[in-house]
């Protein structure tokens, strides 16, 4: 994440002379007026490239504006600069219409053609972190904005190591408690009773960050919730506790009421600094705090998804057995099937040969390990989603 600028020819540079081009010296605000390139001199500046057709723009688009509106309250000479991927000239006026902060004018195509090349922009949104006199900073804005916030600022590599240093003091330091408890609260919600957050101290707990407007949510949800159950049944040491992603109240309100598990009190704030600290970057997200109030591991949806209840207590020593084991009942899968949802004939593989984490074209849901892939067209499913074609063509 900390990429610092190389030695690349792109690492130098005089900001005015990045930002303007042969007879254009201004950039454009949102209202469409001209503001001098030289009013940005002196200031760190986000060269920001997106676009209004793609969703992940828009969302980070919000996020932006909330860390560069706080920047600009404390008076940090921050600045940002939109390089417009859009598609015509009226989308980028309606998306740059959303922002507070200046633009390279639609029509230099020239110049936006130069930026993305200078700084080698391969997707969006993408956000390169410019020093007051235009030396490259980072490459990875998207990631550092998600992650810090307005605490970023302003970039240097010697602020990032700070953040890196004091989250690493926070999680080593980390406690359930800690962790739970904002603002003074010291319960979580089970079903209308206030339940002392001390009483799950010394237990294994899974933060399930979760939202009910979205699908791949309840669809995990419900498969956690079996597991849950048979579970508790076994052992008492193991709790889920909700953190709620839901855009309201009513929402968190209907979502917690379909689980059997207790919650975090909604609350919008708290739920951003837990996803911030533990890098949350898409839900439904299973992060498991050991018996000890340390994270064991920020992968409960994968674990889940892959081992069910036996992923149970998810220490090291229990996730290798269960690798091992796997290995060894891999050893008997056939090498190449035909799967019955897929035209062409899968293969099996491991994280170590092509497989990696992957989606699971049947069931959606995430998974890593051993799967069976189609090497032609990348169709990738679990193992326990195969339905086998058998030799005489019946379907198994
Ligand atoms: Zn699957
Ligand atoms: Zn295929």
């Amino acid at each position: 994440m900390n990429s610092a600028a190389s030695s690349s020819d792109a690492s130098g540079g005089n900001l005015s002379s990045i930002l303007s081009s042969g007879n254009r010296d201004f950039l454009i605000s949102p209202s469409g007026d001209k503001v001098s390139v030289e009013e940005l001199e002196g200031k760190t500046i986000g060269l920001y490239f997106g676009a209004n057709w793609y969703a992940k723009c828009e969302k980070f688009n919000l996020l932006l504006a909330e860390v560069y509106l706080k920047l600009k309250e404390q008076g940090a000479g921050f600045e940002v600069v939109f390089v417009s991927c859009d598609e015509d000239q009226s989308s980028f006026e309606q998306f740059h219409g959303t922002m507070p902060w200046v633009a390279i004018p639609f029509a230099d195509l020239q110049s936006k053609k130069f930026l993305n090349q200078r700084y080698g922009i391969e997707g969006i949104p993408s956000l390169v972190i410019l020093s007051p006199t235009g030396q490259l900073l980072q490459t990875e804005g998207v990631e550092l904005i998600h992650h810090y916030g307005s605490r970023a600022f302003p970039f240097t590599p010697t602020r990032i190591s700070e953040l890196v240093a004091e989250e690493k003091a926070d999680h080593d330091s980390q406690t359930l408690e800690k962790l739970l408890a904002t603002t003074g609260r010291d319960f979580v919600i089970d079903h209308g009773k206030e339940v002392p957050i001390s009483n799950f101290v010394g237990k294994t707990i899974g933060l399930l960050f979760s939202a009910q407007s979205y699908p791949p949510c309840a669809k995990f949800t419900s498969r956690l919730a079996s597991i849950y159950k048979n579970l508790k049944e076994k052992h008492d040491r193991f709790e889920i506790v909700f953190v709620s992603v839901d855009k309201d109240e009513s929402s968190y309100s209907q979502c917690f009421s379909e689980m059997p598990w207790i919650a975090l009190p909604y609350n919008m704030e708290s739920t951003k600094l837990l996803s911030r600290y533990f890098n949350i970057q898409g839900i439904p997200a299973l992060v498991i705090i050991g018996p000890d109030g340390k994270t064991l591991t920020k992968e409960g949806r994968n674990l889940i998804n892959l081992y069910m209840e036996m992923a149970y207590p998810f220490t090291e020593e229990r996730l290798k057995l269960l690798r091992e084991k796997m290995d060894e009942e891999a050893k008997s899968y056939p090498r190449s099937l035909s799967h019955e949802g897929h035209r062409h004939a899968l293969n099996l593989v491991s994280e170590n040969s092509g497989g990696g984490p992957y989606i699971c074209c049947e069931c959606e849901e995430q998974g890593f390990g051993w799967a069976y892939q189609c090497l032609r067209c990348g169709y990738e499913i679990h193992r326990k989603c195969v339905r086998e074609v058998e030799e005489n063509g019946s379907l198994g």
